[in-house]
């Protein structure tokens, strides 16, 4: 199956917990989870007051699908990295998170160029980054310390970087292992994160559990 390419509040509203997922709208009170914060569907409602004691199974799964869904990953894709994290050195949850972190489109989330991860997606793919100096069209391309991202020379005077960013991103605060040059326009990578600086409150054990079945 492809990316998810349908509503994402509805993805919070399924995993009962806010995901973050479209920018300043997850801040404000339009935010669906916070008007409607039980399942999707039209049993939603009887589903949330219903719902007993969640088996080992369940919390796997729903840690497995919050992952996936923060990240905007198929399952394909998903799965991929977990095979790569078990097969490296270190803890595989850990190894597995540093992994989706040091994707190119979340860096460009975290150093606050883009709203959203998705907007973050969106902006690479359409070739508004360079890595190293050079145009890197490829969210998945996986930054390593010493790269240095920046926004592309050609695409400065977009109205979306002189207008948009600029606010935006002087409100977000950039992770210690990034460092970022907001009059340039670009970041650098100082390091790979440590778990403690991942803040998508995600519970990678229960990750591997749920693949160790
Ligand atoms: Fe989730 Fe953001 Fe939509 Fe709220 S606005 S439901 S946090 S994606």
């Amino acid at each position: 199956m492809g990316r998810y390419i349908g509503p994402v509040c509805r993805l919070c509203r399924r995993e009962g917990r806010k995901l973050f997922l479209k920018g300043q709208k997850c801040f404000t009170a339009k935010c669906p989870f916070e008007r409607r914060p039980y399942p999707p569907g039209q049993h939603g409602r009887m589903a949330r007051l219903r719902r007993g004691r969640e088996s080992d199974y369940a919390r796997q799964l729903r840690a497995k699908q919050q992952a996936k869904r923060i990240y905007g990953l198929g399952e394909r894709q998903f799965r991929k990295y977990f095979d790569i994290a078990q097969r490296a050195r270190g803890l595989t949850g850990q190894v597995l998170l540093q992994l989706l972190e040091t994707r190119l489109d979340n860096v460009v989330y975290r150093l606050g160029f883009a709203r959203s991860r998705r907007e973050a997606r969106q902006l690479v793919t359409h070739g508004h980054f360079t890595v190293n100096g050079r145009r890197t069209d490829i969210p998945s391309y996986q930054v390593r310390p010493g790269d240095v991202i920046a926004v592309r020379e050609g695409s400065r005077n977009r109205a979306y970087f002189k207008e948009v960013l600029p606010q935006w991103a002087a409100q977000q605060q950039v992770p210690p292992w990034l460092e970022r040059d907001l009059d340039n326009l670009s970041g650098r990578v100082l390091r790979l994160p440590e778990r403690g600086e991942i803040d998508t409150q995600i519970d990678e054990q229960l990750i591997v559990e749920f693949y160790s079945r």
